[in-house]
């Protein structure tokens, strides 16, 4: 079975969570599989592979899950981005705008050197709001974009369209 048909029958759709008309993609079942999750890294690590990559970005929480593994996978540095007042050394934020309110992400202001290329991951890409925004907020402190990956693209979304301008590397390894 494809990468995508395993992916896409372990992921539980979760109708009106967190709200009313959402279909949340729930990924927990996945990490009950170890060998699907090895198989995740090892696919994601081969379809990255040649994109000169320094360090993995993570987005808080679920792209640390598979950020991580596909770092070690890689054998380079993982960095997470988290949530306003997680990160306890000095830092640089950004805020975002969400469909309802807004956001602010944060990251080490020395979690990555000036000039490396950084591989932006997060479990799923829907309007590519939050991945716009650790992109802006990685370049605000030097770093190059190499590129984007997830395990979901909701693509009715169009989220590809907002990180082209950051880097046209963009991968993800099921799409709805
Ligand atoms: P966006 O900024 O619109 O691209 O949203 C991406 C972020 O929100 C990711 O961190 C996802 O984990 C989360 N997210 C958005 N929509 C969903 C969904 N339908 N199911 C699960 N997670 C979602």
């Amino acid at each position: 079975m494809s990468i995508e048909k395993r992916l896409k029958s372990a992921i539980r759709d979760v109708p009106n969570f967190p709200k009313e008309g959402i279909v949340f993609k729930d990924i927990t079942p996945i990490l009950l599989d170890h060998k699907l999750c090895k198989d995740i890294a090892v696919e994601l690590a081969k379809q990255v592979k040649s994109w000169e990559i320094d360090r993995v970005v993570g987005i808080e929480s679920r792209g640390f899950l598979f950020g991580m593994m596909l770092a070690n996978e890689l054998q380079i540095p993982f960095v997470p981005i988290r949530k306003k007042g997680k990160l306890p050394y000095t830092k640089v934020s950004i805020d975002y705008e969400l469909e309802y309110g807004s956001a602010t992400i944060e990251i080490h202001q020395d979690a990555v050197v000036k000039g490396e290329r950084i591989l932006i991951h997060d479990d799923l890409l829907a309007t590519g709001g939050t991945a716009d925004a650790a992109a802006k907020l990685l370049k605000n402190i030097g770093a190059e974009i190499a590129g984007f990956c997830f395990l979901v693209n909701l693509s009715f979304l169009n989220g590809t369209r907002v990180l082209n301008k950051h880097s046209v590397n963009n991968i993800s390894l099921s799409t709805y």
